[in-house]
């Protein structure tokens, strides 16, 4: 596998390895959070159910005093207003407990579902009881139970509640009781003046019933009073919950049951009431405030606790979030910085190497080189480079010189046609390739007349003209495929292909008319007539080879010389 790949894996392994963790961690401080908010909010929604409590406790009052009073217009306005005022309480519960899929909300829900549902027929009896013309005391008190049993429904919302909220903030378990014990409280208080009401109503002294319910509710009322103590009693209690207890102990405790005990002790004698059902409802009711007061106090002190928790666990969770943010992108940070550093130079370079060692001279090297190993890589890189480079160009210069010596060595220095060597080479193969393939070649020899004549009385150079003339001619004449060379001296050769003795006879009869009616130019300016004999062989059985061609060609060229010069002669098979 290929390191630059190889480098990409370990960065994504490593990369995902250090995500986990952090997943890990931000996903715990996420759940932190998110059961802090949501005790939170299970204590701002016990609240509402404590307040729907206390208003439906309410409700029993103007209910209690139509009951007395049926035509009373202000207590018909003040029990359709204290319905509203409950059921708008109901519903705020409902709506705040509906979008939750917490199962304790859900439990909750419920509760207040049959709260509602028994809360619909207990009015329905007391409209019943406020309607009859002369109630007894069980009409009256059969509507008025149903009532009390709507409570203990929404008090199960209440538990369920401040249970989840007890168990996101344990220490907060005191308040939140405590608010509920307050809530009860505030129920019985509420049920103790309900009990009074029909007695008042009719001014009649209460029933023994009524009286075993008074003493019942007395001693709950009691108890509460206690277990509330005990719960505000602990060293960690705040100074708001203690301040509003005093102030429930000096009114509902002193104040308030102080006129249950006027009530109590004018039955139990037998003498009229000193205060009618209004003036006892006017006088009693305010106490109650106290109790509610005190729950309140409880549950704003939990609640302010549990926010400052939730801020903490927030603070904890963007704490997470940011740690988590700068580790990646440190990781990631550190995984570029070592493939620029390190992985991308040392790629480079064996790119570089495995072109060097290809032949490939002219990729680019990196600008600046760093002053650490892969630097030093580089450099020896780039020498190498270098050297490969001259001695690139001593291989070219050299393979230059070979060309240009072998392309002297076959052509003569002073015509710039074929030597006689190169004519050889190429002409023994083109024979024996005309051999093998059946087709005819003919060979012609010449020799310039008197030559010796014109170096002596013209001088060598004008020699060499003539020579270089002659040459042009045999250039200019002869095809592209005629071999043609300087054999020796001022002897010329040609190798016509494909050509038998009849064309072979006509080449060497252009190539005489040729020389002999173009005469040659001397250095001096003066005009020199050229003549030449000519010998032609033709490929045969006698002739077989270039040498014996060459040999019965030079036979020709000779008896050419004899019978006069300046002529053709074929050679005899
Ligand atoms: P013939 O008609 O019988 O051929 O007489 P010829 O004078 O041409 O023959 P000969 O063989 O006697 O003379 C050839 C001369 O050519 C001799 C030599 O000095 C001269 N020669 C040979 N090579 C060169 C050369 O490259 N340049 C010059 N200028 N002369 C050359
Ligand atoms: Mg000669
Ligand atoms: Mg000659």
């Amino acid at each position: 596998m290929r390191l630059s790949k190889i480098f990409t894996i370990v960065t994504f392994v490593l990369f995902i390895l250090a995500c986990l963790p952090l997943a890990w961690i931000i996903n715990g401080e996420w759940a932190a959070y998110h059961s802090a908010n949501e005790g939170l909010g299970s204590i701002q929604i016990a609240h509402l159910a404590m307040v729907a409590v206390e208003k439906i406790s309410f409700e029993r009052g103007p209910a209690n005093v139509l009951i007395g009073s049926p035509a009373d217009p202000t207590a018909r306005e003040r029990l359709r207003s204290a319905r509203q005022t409950s059921d708008r309480a109901l519903q705020d519960l409902v709506t705040a407990l509906s979008p939750s899929n917490s199962a304790y909300h859900r439990q909750a829900l419920a509760a207040v579902r049959t709260a509602r549902r028994q809360l619909s027929e207990a009015r329905l009896g007391m409209d019943r009881a406020i309607a009859a013309p002369a109630p007894t005391s069980n009409e009256i008190m059969a509507p008025i139970r149903r009532m009390f049993d709507v409570v203990p429904a929404v008090l199960e919302a209440v538990t369920a509640l401040s249970s989840q909220a007890s168990n996101v903030y344990p220490q907060l378990s005191n308040p939140l009781s405590g608010a509920r014990l307050a809530t009860e409280l505030r129920e019985y208080a509420g049920r103790l003046g309900s009990t009074l009401t029909p007695a008042l109503a009719e001014k009649r002294p209460l029933t023994e019933s009524e009286a075993r319910d008074i003493h019942i509710l007395l001693g709950r009322i009691e108890q509460l009073r206690g277990t509330i103590r005990l719960r505000l009693n602990i060293p960690s209690s705040q100074p708001g919950p203690r301040q509003a207890m005093g102030d429930m102990e000096s009114l509902y405790f002193q104040q308030g049951l102080a006129q249950v005990d006027d009530i109590l002790l004018d039955s139990r004698l037998g003498r009229p009431y000193r205060v009618s059902l209004a003036e006892f409802t006017a006088g009693y009711v305010p106490t109650l405030h106290s109790i509610v007061e005190l729950r309140d106090t409880m549950l704003s002190t939990a609640a302010d606790e549990a926010a400052a928790q939730r801020l903490a666990a927030f603070r904890h969770l963007l704490g997470a979030i940011a740690l988590g943010v700068i580790a990646l992108i440190a990781q990631l940070a550190l995984f570029a910085y070592i493939r620029w550093r390190i992985a991308k130079p040392l790629l480079a370079a064996s790119k570089l190497l495995s072109d060097i060692a290809h032949g490939s001279l002219d990729a680019e090297l990196p600008a600046s080189l760093r002053k650490d190993e892969i630097g030093d890589v580089l450099r020896a890189i780039t020498i190498l480079r270098r050297n490969n480079q001259e001695k690139r160009v001593l291989e070219q210069e050299r393979q230059r010189l070979i060309d240009e010596l072998t392309e002297m060595s076959r052509i003569d220095f002073l015509t710039g046609i074929a030597n006689r060597r190169a004519f050889t080479q190429t002409a023994d193969a083109e024979i024996a390739r005309a051999r093998r393939t059946g087709e005819s070649a003919t060979l012609i020899l010449f020799d310039i007349d008197h030559f010796k004549q014109v170096n002596d009385l013209h001088g060598h150079d004008s020699g060499d003209a003539v020579l270089v003339h002659v040459a042009a001619i045999i250039e200019r004449i002869c095809r592209e495929d005629d071999l043609a060379g300087r054999y020796g001296g001022e002897e010329f050769v040609v190798l016509a292909s494909h050509s038998n003795a009849s064309s072979g006879e006509t080449l060497a009869e252009r190539l005489r008319a040729g020389i002999a009616e173009s005469p040659c130019s001397l250095p001096s300016g003066q005009q020199l007539a050229v003549t030449a004999s000519f010998g032609v062989a033709t490929l045969g059985e006698a002739s077989a080879t270039l040498e014996s061609l060459l040999q019965a060609a030079d036979r020709a060229l000779y008896a050419a010389k004899r019978q006069g010069r300046n002529r053709v002669v074929m050679a005899e098979h």
